[in-house]
């Protein structure tokens, strides 16, 4: 054997599945043997032999126990290494049914005896592997949007949605001042001057001009503060706002009276480089009469840019207002193409 009996004893006495597969414990009361992790119960030292393979102990006259089937060891190493490697294979997520197919092990056993093994599901495991990958391809990557695509992902949403699963706000961290939440921030130029832009696991929870990090700790009195300009959704939406013109996918993670939520998303449903008028934006999200709340909602829009209030402008054409100040309004819609027509209104 390639332990001493002391430790193959000490192991079996703790039940250590390190050990499985290094040798199995024949009970002599009993003529079973057992792999070391067996949930059975202990029996004396005195009654125990100890094999370095199960066929030592068959030919000794032991049978295998039912419970811990100490047979399938090999079996059960040879199907992780199998879906260990089917999974750095895949660009894909692998489902947990077809892995266990793969690997001939019915899905619940498989996961339990993956997770074992691993000490990761194989969910877990795979979404490890992703982010390894998307480390990688972001040291390698011009922009984090492509880093995220080559790293194997459908797209920014769902990366991040799959990152939020684990880190972002929860409504009432938002209510309690960002308790328990650690947020990211950085105050980076842009085309219209100095950006604070702030992000939560879940998303960009903050994009204002001129802000800093006073402004955030006044909003967010209990969070922690990190000041991380590599995140990589920080840099992801420095780079969008670099870009008016293109259409970007970046998720938010922010919080307002419903009302609020269904203005904002409307807004962000504007292309780059078209405009709609206070009184659309009211009747989009269903309310036509309610073009002064529309414009109030408007101007709490917390993420600036990324969610555009910037691209609703007035019935008449004229610009109307901007938390940010209208030059900034006219020079993000003049960077995105957009005609402005009736310089003598603005
Ligand atoms: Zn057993």
């Amino acid at each position: 054997m390639k332990v001493s009996e002391d430790e193959a004893w000490a192991a079996f006495g703790r039940r250590d599945r390190a050990f499985d597969g290094c040798f199995v414990v024949a009970v002599l009361t009993t003529r079973i043997y057992c792999r070391p992790s067996c949930a059975a119960r202990r029996p004396l030292r005195e009654n125990v032999r100890f094999y370095e393979r199960a066929g030592e102990a068959i030919t000794a006259g032991f049978r295998a126990c039912l419970r811990c089937q100490p047979d399938s060891v090999a079996r059960d190493e040879a199907a992780v290494q199998r879906a260990l490697a089917l999974m750095q294979e895949a660009d894909e997520p692998v489902r947990l049914e077809s892995l266990a197919e793969a690997v001939g092990y019915a899905p619940h056993h498989f996961q339990r005896l993956f997770t074992r093994a691993v000490g990761l599901s194989p969910a877990a495991y795979f979404r490890s592997l992703r982010a390894q990958r998307l480390r990688r391809a972001l040291e390698e990557n011009e922009t984090v949007t492509e880093a995220i695509y080559e790293a194997g992902y459908s797209g920014p949403s769902r990366f991040y949605e799959e990152a939020g699963k684990q880190l972002g706000m929860t409504p009432s961290a938002w209510r309690d001042g960002g308790r328990g939440e650690t947020i990211r921030w950085a105050v980076a130029d842009s085309i219209v001057g100095p950006l604070l832009v702030a992000v939560t696991g879940r998303g960009i929870c903050r994009l204002t001009f001129g802000e800093g990090e006073e402004a955030l700790r006044r909003r967010f009195p209990k969070a922690t503060l990190v000041h991380d300009p590599d995140a990589p959704l920080i840099r992801a939406a420095l780079e969008a706002v670099a870009e008016p013109a293109r259409r970007h996918d970046l998720p938010v993670d922010v919080s307002g009276s419903a009302f609020q939520q269904r203005v904002w998303a409307e807004l962000r449903k504007i292309p780059p480089g078209e405009t709609r008028s206070y009184a659309d934006i009211a009747a989009a999200v269903g309310q036509p009469g309610a073009v002064r709340a529309v414009g109030t909602a408007n101007g709490s829009n917390p993420v600036a840019v990324l969610v555009p209030c910037h691209r609703v402008i007035r019935s008449d054409g004229s610009l109307g207002g901007y938390a940010g100040g209208l030059d900034r309004k006219r020079q993000l819609l003049r960077a995105e193409g957009v005609e402005l027509e009736s310089p003598t209104l603005l």
